[in-house]
């Protein structure tokens, strides 16, 4: 029965919340409560939840680091599985590294750094779990994550775990197949390399971001993608949009791909920010700019 949901819920996973504020779970700091929350830490209470879903036929919307997402003011209906525990673990075995969806993407390419394994530094400053970086296939000019994978465990239809080869998770342009998979984890491939290279790369990747982005600002990174041969953030500035501000919205004076919440800004600022900036790059340059950060739950 619909109405022992949320009871049975939390007798899969003991940390279920109701209407829990996605505002703090998101690096914009923007967001309406999730209807159910669930901190998942083991693949019995993934695979519990995963069959009263299934069930009930309750959405699911996964949650990493929540720094690619503008979560709407009204909030997210069904239930947001944010992964913890063993999911943030990662096995390394030569240059084989076995990470778990909610592991934490720049602490391990530092791991990965200090046993000598090279091949992530590019996602050194992408603050993000594997989970997110696998769907959105996050990386840099020099690299993406998509690059190294060998293989992704999922949860499948029958809630078993099971692994699906490169080949069929379709990794391209901020994009992957993985969108709506339960993600468990990513078998990674590396290549061995001398420590002290790569803590030097890792220390000019992360000086550059310094130098370009604006750190220490609540931020979701680009918020479009690039279209083909171009950056978004160039049509953006030639838009003339730097600084301009929306409610608390406001397009960033270092970086103009970058949109920030400066202190109270709401997802609707946040989107109808987007859509000035949208509606004039195409009105002066015919340019369609395409949001990289995900819209998530009811606008
Ligand atoms: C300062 C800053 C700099 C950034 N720089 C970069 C950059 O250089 N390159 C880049 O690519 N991105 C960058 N980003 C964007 C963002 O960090 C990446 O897209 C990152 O991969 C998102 O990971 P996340 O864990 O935060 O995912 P979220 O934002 O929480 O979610 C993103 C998507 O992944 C899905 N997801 C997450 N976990 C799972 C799971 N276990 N199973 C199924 N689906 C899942 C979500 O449902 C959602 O659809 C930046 C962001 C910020 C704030």
């Amino acid at each position: 029965m619909i109405s022992a949901l949320p009871d049975q819920l939390r007798a899969a996973c003991k940390s279920f919340k109701l209407n829990e504020p996605l505002s703090k779970h998101a690096s914009l700091a923007i967001g309406g409560p999730a209807e159910f929350y669930a901190d998942v830490s083991t693949p019995e209470e993934l695979i519990a939840l995963h069959e009263i879903v299934k069930t009930h036929r309750v959405p699911v919307f996964f949650l990493g680091a929540g720094s690619n997402v503008l979560v709407s003011d009204r909030g997210v209906r069904g239930l947001v599985i944010h992964l913890q525990g063993v999911f943030r673990q990662a096995e390394f075995n030569g240059p084989v590294v076995k990470a778990g969806a909610g592991a934490w993407m720049p602490t391990l390419v530092k791991q990965c750094a200090e046993k000598g394994l090279s091949g992530i530094e590019s996602l050194i400053g992408v603050p993000g779990t594997i989970g997110g970086g696998l769907v959105m296939n996050a990386g840099t000019r020099e690299g993406v994550l998509g690059d190294v994978v060998d293989s992704v465990e999922t949860l499948d239809e029958a809630s078993r775990i099971h692994a699906v080869p490169k080949e069929a998770l379709g990794f391209s342009y901020r994009r992957s197949q993985l969108e709506g998979a339960w993600i468990v984890s990513a078998t990674l491939r590396l290549k061995a390399a001398e420590r002290s290279f790569i803590m030097a790369r890792i220390d000019e990747l992360l000086r550059i971001r310094a130098e370009t982005q604006p750190l220490g600002t609540s931020n979701c990174g680009s918020v479009f993608k690039n279209p083909d041969g171009s950056a978004a953030a160039q049509w953006v500035d030639k838009a003339g949009f730097k600084g301009v501000r929306c409610g608390g919205a406001q397009v960033s004076e270092r970086h103009a791909n970058f949109i920030i919440n400066t202190g109270r800004a709401t997802a609707q600022d946040v989107r109808q920010l987007m859509q000035q900036v949208q509606d004039k790059v195409f009105e002066k340059f015919g340019v369609k700019l395409e949001p990289e950060i995900k819209l998530v739950g009811e606008w």
